[in-house]
């Protein structure tokens, strides 16, 4: 083990780390799209048996556990992008887990996230009977307006916002979706959100959301299954990060597209090109799951770390996504993402070196947050 002790920013870390073997050690992961109140949802039973036969409270209890299980992998930080009709049970697990409640990774929540009427499930039931919906769905700007200061009133760290739906491939042969929100409502979120100093993370998977999240102005584009190059420049010039979630869209694809969403059949193809052609542009790239979109104990959400490499990047891009890159997506780089003094002393350990074997980052055998070990 090298010193890497020394730059600790805590005195109780240079004790914990010693006598861990060979090993390396990194600063604490960082996953920037998480679902911590979602336990699956490869097809649409999976999320509805959720929504409509689990109460906030038992939900709030798997919660917890998904928390420790991320922490447990090495993920000493997360912003989880909405809670899926669990509406603001985010904010009070980030509550819990900062007052010593419950263990898990420090929080940055966005609550509800946002939608439109028709653009966001549970669907197809009888419109005569009402029920939860996954998101908050707003119509119009002053909708709009309204319940991004509601969310930032009840604790809401980022605004989130899907951009589009119902995927499909058009005549040219690309992929393609409804867009969600109009340029004007997509603007009024985006601005009414920087009004009050938060940022907005757009899920869009086709140009579509893509292009209108873009040029209404908006920080990250989660997913970005299908990224036109032109819009990649756009990214590069004006710094918007890509939160590219491979490890969901390779795991939930043959589920649903069994289910009898063909599309799916096709959206891998789509997203690794896609996440190749940002890599070698020079996209700003934070590490993000989806986890929770995939059971939290059916994959270690460090499998992304490999899923990158196999994609385009080095193993180096792939741990700074995962470290500093991220870290500068939450605006914590001052307090997270490198080990050195006056952060917080988040390190992880595995062995031997994950230059050499990127598949070692699954293998998390320590775990340090902000000094405390809370796994050896
Ligand atoms: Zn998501």
């Amino acid at each position: 083990m090298d010193r890497a002790h020394d730059l600790v920013g805590r005195a109780p870390a240079g004790d914990a780390l010693d006598d861990l073997g060979d090993v390396t050690l990194l600063p604490g992961l960082i996953d920037a799209h998480v679902h911590l109140l979602l336990q699956g949802d490869v097809t649409t039973d999976d999320y509805d048996e959720q929504i409509f036969k689990e109460s906030l409270p038992y939900r709030a209890l798997r919660a917890s556990r998904a928390a420790k299980i991320g922490l447990s992998h090495g993920f000493t930080t997360m912003r989880d992008l909405e809670t899926e009709g669990a509406m603001y049970t985010d904010v009070d697990l980030k509550r819990a887990i900062n007052n010593g409640i419950i263990d898990g990774p420090r929080l940055v929540v966005s609550t509800r996230a946002l939608s439109v009427t028709g653009g966001y499930g549970p669907a197809g039931y009888s419109p005569e009977i009402s029920y939860p919906r996954g998101v908050q769905i707003v119509d119009g700007v002053d909708q709009a307006r309204k319940a991004v200061r509601e969310q930032i009133a009840n604790g809401a760290d980022w605004i989130k916002v899907y951009a589009d739906r119902s995927y499909f491939i058009d005549k040219d042969g690309k992929l393609s979706s409804i867009p969600t929100f109009t340029r004007d409502e997509m603007k009024a979120i985006i601005d009414e959100a920087h009004r009050l100093r938060h940022k907005v993370a757009a899920h869009a998977m086709a140009r579509p959301g893509i292009e209108n999240a873009l040029m209404s102005g908006v920080d990250s584009i989660e997913h970005g299954i299908s990224i036109d190059n032109d819009l990649l420049d756009f990214m590069v010039a004006h710094g918007v990060y890509l939160c590219p979630t491979l490890t969901v869209t390779e795991f939930v694809a043959p589920g649903r597209a069994a289910e009898g969403r063909a599309i799916w059949a096709k959206i891998p193809e789509f997203h690794r090109d896609s996440f190749n052609r940002a890599v070698k542009k020079g996209v700003k790239i934070a590490l993000g799951t989806d986890a929770g979109g995939f059971a939290w104990d059916a994959v270690n959400e460090a499998k992304e770390l490999s899923y990158m490499t196999k994609y385009g990047m080095t193993p180096q891009q792939a741990l700074d996504a995962a470290t500093r890159n991220a870290a500068q997506l939450l605006e914590m780089d001052a307090q997270v993402g490198t080990i050195e003094p006056g952060k917080f002393a988040d390190v992880v350990a595995v062995p031997g070196n994950p230059l050499n074997d990127i598949g070692v980052m699954e293998k998390v055998s320590f775990v340090m947050k902000d000094g405390v070990v809370v796994k050896k």
